[in-house]
This record gives C-alpha cells, sequence and structure tokens, in this order.
C-alpha cells in the first residue's frame, strides 16, 4: 500500500505562511526524483481555497480538519462537508483529540461526521487514542479497541476513510509511544478493523503523535503503519519534507 503523509497545520500561521509553504512543497514535489506517498495538507478554513489553488495540478491533496454532520442549515460557525468538497478538499480529518477535548465530541457526533463525510465523497481520518492516564495503568489496547467500536460506522468500505492512532499524551509533547508499543497497538487496529469490515486490512492505519524528521523512518518501517499524522513538523518546510523521504512503500 502508498503510505500517507498528512500534515495537520491546525490553527496556526497567516494566509502567506500558509501559501508560502503549500508553494515549497509543489516546488519539492516538482524536484522530486523518486516516487512518493500520498501527501494531504491540512491547513484551516480560511487558507484552504487558496492553498487548494496553488497545489490543484499537483498530487499533494487538500483536507479540513473538521466538518460538521448536516449538509446546511443554521449552525453558525461550522462548515459542512458538502462545503468543504465544494471547495475542492479530498479528505476531512474527524475526532481529533484537540476537538474532542476542546469541544467535548464524543462517539455519537464522530459517526455522524465520518457517515456525513463519506457521503457526500470526502474521505474522513478518524482519530482514536488512550489519554496519558489510560497509558500509564495499561489500558491502551482496550481503549483502542473500544473506540474503533463506538466511533465508527458499521457499514462503510475500506477505501472510504482512514483511522489514525494519536495517543493523547504524545501529541505535541515531544514524547512517542516505544516501537514495540506502536506495532501492538497497530497490529491491534487492522485486525479489529478486518474483523468489523469485509477487506477492513485495507484501510490504512496512521500513527500521529510528536512525529519528527529523526523518528518517521522507523515508525513507517513498522508493520502495519501505513502513513503518518504530523501537526507541528508539518509547518517546517524542511522536516515535514525529510518526514515525507523516509517514507518506503
Ligand atoms: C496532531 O495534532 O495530530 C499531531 C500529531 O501533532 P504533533 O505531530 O505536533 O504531535
Amino acid at each position: 500500500m502508498q503510505q500517507y503523509i498528512i500534515g495537520n497545520w491546525k490553527m496556526n500561521g497567516t494566509k502567506a505562511e500558509a501559501q508560502k509553504l503549500a508553494t515549497g512543497f509543489l516546488n519539492r514535489i516538482q524536484e522530486a526524483t523518486r516516487p512518493l506517498p500520498h501527501i494531504v495538507l491540512c491547513p484551516s478554513y480560511p487558507y484552504l481555497t487558496s492553498v487548494i489553488e496553488i497545489l490543484k495540478h499537483s498530487p499533494i491533496d487538500v483536507g479540513a480538519q473538521d466538518c460538521h454532520p448536516e449538509k446546511s442549515g443554521a449552525f453558525t460557525g461550522d462548515v459542512s462537508a458538502a462545503q468543504l468538497l465544494d471547495v475542492g478538499c479530498k479528505y476531512v480529518i474527524i475526532g481529533h483529540s484537540e476537538r474532542r477535548r476542546y469541544h467535548h465530541e464524543g462517539s455519537a457526533i464522530i459517526r455522524r461526521k465520518i457517515e456525513s463525510a463519506i457521503k457526500i465523497g470526502l474521505r474522513p481520518i478518524l482519530c482514536i487514542g488512550e489519554n496519558a492516564e489510560e497509558h500509564k495503568t495499561g489500558r491502551t489496547l482496550h481503549i483502542v479497541s473500544q473506540q474503533l467500536a463506538s466511533d465508527l460506522p458499521s457499514d462503510q468500505k475500506p477505501h472510504e476513510f482512514l483511522v489514525a492512532y494519536e495517543p493523547l499524551w504524545a501529541i505535541g509533547s515531544g514524547q512517542t509511544p516505544s516501537l514495540k508499543e506502536v506495532e501492538e497497538i497497530m497490529g491491534l487496529m487492522k485486525y479489529e478493523l478486518s474483523t468489523r469490515l469485509l477487506g477492513g486490512a485495507l484501510i490504512p492505519t496512521l500513527y500521529g503523535g510528536s512525529v519528527t524528521a529523526e523518528n518517521a523512518a522507523d515508525i513507517l518501517n513498522l508493520p502495519h503503519v501505513d502513513g503518518l499524522l504530523v501537526g507541528g513538523a508539518s509547518l517546517k518546510l524542511d522536516e515535514f519534507w525529510e518526514v515525507i523521504n523516509a517514507s518506503e512503500r
């Protein structure tokens, strides 16, 4: 499977910075001499159209960081999956831990968002992962398995979405699980997905949480890791390009 390297820019930067970064990646892509992974950049809403315009003839896709489950209506401040598709997004991150934490999103709304994105033709990237306490008390496998069961709609097709394992305590902290832990959890995710859905083993499973140019290759080389979801490092052109080049498949 071709690997995925996804950059989550979160609520960072200015329009000029987003354009500069997108143009920088475009130039690197044009000069690339080796096969590249799927690359997806996820800027914040106001910069989506500028970034999409810059990357429109390139193999880099653009995604959003969230969507509302309804197609349209009186939902001030929200953006629907249909609107994201309309401006040219191909992907949308759903259930990121920062949405769960600061917007109190739970399984019911996450499932609806996934359903609405798939229905309209966007590929959701579902984020799951345990918190520090759950990790410390050895409950990671249980939590991950529980989240897969509660957050995913049951009747989806494998090519329609991706799942990212993002331990909450690893996001933005500079800490990562051991390679052995990542391997074990990603293996469990593949197993759970393949028992829950026909062809579920084909669902790309990504790791996210303090990925850097230094640790990317080791993580990408693990079995069952089909790519990376990268926050902080995706805002740095040289470092993210190194992460992209760490992919082998
Ligand atoms: C994220 O927020 O999805 C993330 C992985 O962040 P970071 O790489 O900065 O830990």
